[in-house]
Parts: structure tokens; C-alpha cells; sequence
């Protein structure tokens, strides 16, 4: 028997009937392609306390769209951090900015609000940090930065959702908050998804214009004067990247849950902080203005590698997300930018390994796993 990081099958079964009637209601409304779509987006917002949501069909076109909506692109610097899942570097530079990275706080792993000051220039336009492992950036100071400079930031949540500072959750304090459904996400879709939420109305119009063709989505009702043609009246460019009515459907029934499944995260993470205290692993750590999210419990060791083999001998799964840093992956060694640039990034990513946390998980897995580990550290 092995102990899993994630279980879809697990998770489908637990709603299984729930799930195949929204399923097989998109199908037999003949892909309405609106219905489900606005309806979770309302949803969604809400639960979030955000003005305005934009679906998309990931987490990385969230951060792509949102940019692009804000005008980065060529010539642009946009400011994020190294210790991330690819998407965010990449969703940067595919608007044709340059993305640069700057160091982050050992405790939060999350942007260094020093590093941020010195790494801003001229050129600068934009700020995308990243709530590492569902701990929130220090966004509250990195928005007064921005506001100061005249800056947008675009909050990389996709690990966050439910996070929380001082008692609000994220998704309402950046210019754009984006947000993904990818299956492994604990809102997850049975495939791929993502959203950005936002409270500012013309963005929203601007994003979601982007995400289909460039075409507004209301166009044809307003100029009926050009006729039918106006469909297809382009202003913009846009990409062809929303999400899929079938996902909208799954994903509504699962924000029903979406507080519980929070819920049993936070006390599987604290059960964690409590049972493995005193062994040589360095626990995750919250600030105290802070509800984490929890997608991840991400501790560190100087020998992980050994930790991982053993554990992984013993039925535990673990992960190494996210490792190495953006900048010693081979895509970007043209940049430059060797061993030692960014040391507490370069030293958290050594040590990392996640530990499985979720709703699939088990009581009696998750001592197991608190028992494995005191076998293989004490
Ligand atoms: C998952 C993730 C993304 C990308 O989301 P996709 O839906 O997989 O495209 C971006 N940033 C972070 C931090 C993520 O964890």
C-alpha cells in the first residue's frame, strides 16, 4: 500500500453522483457555453470576496492574459521570484517581457520585500509574487511599493486559494489574483483550468476579450447595427484559452466543498507541525497574520534525497516541488545567471520535499506517514 500525494480516482468517487450529473447536464444542453461558465465565475468571486472572475483554461493563462491585459510585453521587466513552478517565468516572457527574478524570505519563502526595492528599474512594470506553497506573499507592502512606482501586480495564487491576510482572502488586494484548476490544485479540475480575479470592471472586459479570440463577449448584442457580421469584429488580438463548460460544471460542485476540503488541510498541517516538532526537519512556518492555504506541507533537510528513498521504501510518497529554481534550469542557462544568484531560493529548493496533505488523505495514512518519518530521523 502506498500513501499518495493525490488520489483523483479517490476524490471522483467520494461525489461520484454529483459529479456525473453535472457532467451529463453540460451534454445535454447541448454546450450552452455559457450557462455553467457564468454561473461559476459569479460563484467563485463570491467565495472570494472579489468584484469581478475571469475563467481560463489554466493557471499558466491567467498569468499570461493578466499581464497582457496590462500591457507588458517587449521591453518590459516584470519581477518575480525563482523558487516557482515554470508557468510563472514562462507566462512572463511569453508576453515578450523579461522576467526578473529576485531572492525570498527563508521563513515565508515567498518575495523578499529588499530584494523587490533594489531589483525595480526604470523598465520595470509589473510585480508577480508568487504564495509559495499557500503562504501569501507579503502583498500588503509589495502593493504600496507599486503604488508608489506605478506598478501592477499580478498575484500568483495559484497555490493559495483560501489563504488569508489579516482575516481576508486573497484574491481582492492585487491588480489581478490568478488562480488554477489544474487536477493536483485543491480546487481542482478534471483537467485544466484557471481564473483571475480582479476589481477593476475594464480589466476584467480586457481579460476576457483576450482569452476568446479578442472578441467581446457582449459585442454583438451592443452593435446590432453592424448586423451579424459583427461577430466577428476584431478590435484586439486575442488567444483562444477559456475554460471548458464540462470543467465550470465539475468545478461548481466542488467549490460546495471547497471550505471543508480547506478545513481538513488546516488540521492535517497542524497535526504535522505538532507530531513531527523536534525532528531534525525544518517545519513550514506561518506568519501570525496569516491563514495558509495549505496546498503543500513542504518541509526541509540537509539529506532529503536519503529521507525521500527511505520513506518512498516504506509506502510514502513525497514531492520535490518545486526544484531546482527557475534559474539553473537548462531553458534558461543563456540567462546566465549560475549557482549563488539567488542563495536562500538555491537553498530551500536543496532541501524541499512535500509531504501528502488533502482530502484523499486518510487519518490512519497520515499517521503512517508521521510514523515512517520518525523511523527514518531518529
Ligand atoms: C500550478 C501553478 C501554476 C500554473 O497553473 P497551471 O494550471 O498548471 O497552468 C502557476 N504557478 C504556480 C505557483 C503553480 O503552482
Amino acid at each position: 500500500m502506498t500513501i499518495r500525494m493525490s488520489n483523483h480516482k479517490k476524490l471522483y468517487e467520494l461525489q461520484k453522483a454529483e459529479f456525473d450529473r453535472a457532467v451529463l447536464g453540460v451534454l445535454e444542453n447541448g454546450f450552452d457555453g455559457e450557462a455553467e461558465i457564468g454561473a461559476f465565475e459569479r460563484e467563485f468571486a463570491n467565495w472570494n470576496g472579489a468584484s469581478y472572475a475571469v475563467t481560463v483554461n489554466s493557471g499558466t493563462a491567467s498569468i499570461r492574459i493578466a499581464l497582457l491585459a496590462l500591457g507588458v510585453g517587449h521591453g518590459d521587466e516584470v519581477i518575480t521570484v525563482p523558487n516557482t513552478d515554470i508557468c510563472t517565468t514562462s507566462a512572463i516572457r511569453q508576453t515578450g517581457a523579461h522576467a526578473v527574478w529576485v531572492d525570498v524570505d527563508p521563513v515565508t519563502r515567498t518575495m523578499s520585500i529588499d530584494a523587490l526595492q533594489t531589483a525595480i528599474t526604470p523598465r520595470t512594470r509589473a510585480i508577480v509574487p508568487v504564495d509559495m506553497f499557500g503562504h501569501p506573499a507579503e502583498i500588503p507592502t509589495i502593493l504600496d511599493i507599486a503604488r508608489r512606482c506605478n506598478l501592477a501586480v499580478v498575484e500568483d495564487a495559484c497555490l493559495a486559494l483560501g489563504a488569508t491576510i489579516d482575516a481576508r482572502k486573497v484574491g481582492s488586494f492585487a491588480t489581478a489574483t490568478c488562480f488554477s484548476f489544474g487536477q493536483k490544485k485543491h480546487l481542482g479540475s478534471f483537467g485544466s483550468g484557471g481564473c483571475i480575479l480582479t476589481e477593476d470592471a475594464e480589466l476584467a472586459e480586457r481579460m476576457r476579450k483576450l482569452s476568446g479570440y479578442g472578441e467581446a463577449r457582449s459585442y454583438s448584442k451592443n452593435k446590432v447595427s453592424l448586423g451579424k457580421e459583427a461577430f466577428f469584429w476584431h478590435e484586439t488580438e486575442g488567444l483562444n484559452e477559456r475554460l471548458h463548460e464540462i470543467q465550470a460544471a465539475i468545478l461548481r460542485v466542488k467549490l460546495r466543498s471547497l471550505d471543508q476540503n480547506l478545513a481538513t488541510r488546516r488540521r492535517q498541517a497542524a497535526t504535522y507541525s505538532s507530531l513531527l516538532d523536534g525532528l531534525p526537519l525544518s517545519l513550514p512556518q506561518c506568519r501570525p497574520n496569516i491563514e495558509h492555504a495549505w496546498r503543500n506541507y513542504v518541509v526541509e533537510a540537509d539529506d532529503r534525497d536519503r529521507i525521500r528513498e527511505t520513506l518512498a521504501a516504506l509506502g510514502v510518497q513525497t514531492n520535490l516541488s518545486y526544484t531546482p529554481p527557475m534559474h539553473l534550469q537548462p531553458v534558461y542557462a543563456y540567462l546566465d545567471r549560475g549557482p549563488g544568484s539567488y542563495p536562500i531560493a538555491e537553498r530551500i529548493c536543496s532541501r524541499l520535499f512535500g509531504l501528502p496533505i488533502g482530502p484523499h488523505l486518510s487519518d490512519d495514512e497520515q499517521d503512517s506517514v508521521i510514523e515512517a518519518l520518525r523511523k527514518v530521523l531518529q
